[in-house]
C-alpha cells in the first residue's frame, strides 16, 4: 500500500455503485478516479459494473451480490500475486 490517502480496491468496490451514481463528494471522487489510474483491476471491475448496468438499464444494488464482490475481490489478490499474467476476469 502507497499513501494513506489512497484508496484500497475493498475501498474502490465499495465506493463504486455511489461513483457511479454520482453521490460521492469531490474528494472522494478524486481518489477514486486516481485509484483507476493505477489499477488495472478496478478499472476492468469498473467496466465490467458499466457493462451490467448497460445491460439491465439500472444500476441495482442487489445485482452487485457480497459473495461476488468477494470472489471478485479475491480474484484481484491471485492475479496481483501472479502480476505479469492476463486478468483472470
Ligand atoms: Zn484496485
Amino acid at each position: 500500500m502507497a499513501n494513506r490517502d489512497e484508496l484500497s480496491c475493498q475501498e474502490f468496490v465499495e465506493l463504486v455503485t455511489e461513483y457511479l451514481e454520482g453521490t460521492l463528494s469531490p474528494a472522494e471522487r478524486a481518489r477514486f478516479q486516481a485509484h483507476i489510474e493505477d489499477c488495472d483491476a478496478c478499472t476492468i471491475y469498473l467496466e465490467q459494473i458499466r457493462q451490467t448496468i448497460r445491460a439491465l438499464g439500472h444500476l441495482s444494488e442487489e445485482r452487485i451480490a457480497p459473495s461476488a464482490r468477494d470472489r471478485l475481490l479475491a480474484e484481484f489478490r491471485d492475479w496481483k500475486r501472479g502480476m505479469g499474467s492476463a486478468p483472470p476476469i
